[in-house]
């Protein structure tokens, strides 16, 4: 059992565009069902969720991600405003109010933006609501472009002093190597500063409806480590599991605070 993940006080989880859109929106349910656990246990829960965009195609009567980036944005606005309506939907089971913040990598480094998304995140903590952070996709592409939201949950961590980010994505663990090649094994723990170096990344795959991969989480685990968060890569079918202590998933840990 990992009792880092059971004691955590504070617990950002982010989850990617392809777990929660299309074929996959059922797993909406039981990542609220898992998200509402931890917050029974009284801990603070921030969700990062990606998936505007994917969300937002069929209403553009896209059946593809668009290329053209006015268009992606596009889909973002709509498909951010029925993504939050189907995670309200859901949290309402369990009489759980969520908040929409949504932000960007620049909000986080200008101090005054910063200071208000800090204080606004308190508050929500502090009134038991659940925060559900995307990218401010109309006045910000950094994520469209790479990486998902993997980059803006590590900053959200460190933003709020989490004591854990859970990233989740469609593979259960980071692998040696890509995980569909023979001779990929799962890494369970990666020690501190550890520089995986006998890691070998694949191309993220252009035909997906997100941006992050294996690479992007890596870069996101290193910098939310490096600020004292505990990381834990596993698959959305698994975060009941992994938000119960059960040891699945790629456990990154983080720098002594
Ligand atoms: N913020 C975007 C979204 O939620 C980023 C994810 C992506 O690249 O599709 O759709």
């Amino acid at each position: 059992m990992r009792t880092a993940v059971t004691d955590a006080k504070r617990i950002v989880v982010k989850v990617g565009s392809s777990s929660i859109s299309g074929a996959n929106v059922g797993q909406i349910e039981p990542l609220v069902d898992a998200l509402a656990s931890a917050h029974a246990r009284g801990a603070e829960v921030v969700l990062v969720s990606s998936g505007a965009i994917a969300t937002g195609m069929p209403y553009l009567q896209l059946d593809a991600r668009p290329s053209d980036l006015a268009t992606q944005q596009a889909a973002a606005a709509v498909g951010q405003n029925v993504l939050i309506y189907r995670y309200q939907q859901s949290l309402r089971r369990y009489k759980i109010v969520a908040g929409q913040v949504l932000l960007t990598a620049g909000d986080l480094e200008n101090p005054t933006h910063r200071s208000n998304a800090q204080r606004a995140m308190e508050r929500l903590l502090g009134l038991r609501i659940l925060p559900i952070v995307n990218e401010n996709d109309t006045v910000a592409t950094h994520e469209i472009r790479f990486g998902d939201n993997d980059r803006l949950a590590a900053l959200v961590s460190e933003l709020v002093g989490a004591d854990l980010l859970v990233l989740l994505s469609d593979v259960d663990a980071l692998y040696t190597r890509p995980p569909h090649e023979p001779g990929a094994k799962p890494i369970a723990h990666v020690p501190f500063a550890d520089d995986l170096a006998g890691v070998e990344l694949g191309d993220i795959g252009a035909a997906g409806v997100g941006t992050g991969g294996a690479g992007t989480k890596i870069a996101a685990a290193k910098l939310a480590a490096g600020a004292g968060t505990a990381v834990l890569l596993a698959s959305t079918a698994n975060v009941a599991a992994a938000l119960s202590g059960e040891p699945t998933g790629t456990w990154f840990e983080p720098a002594p605070r």
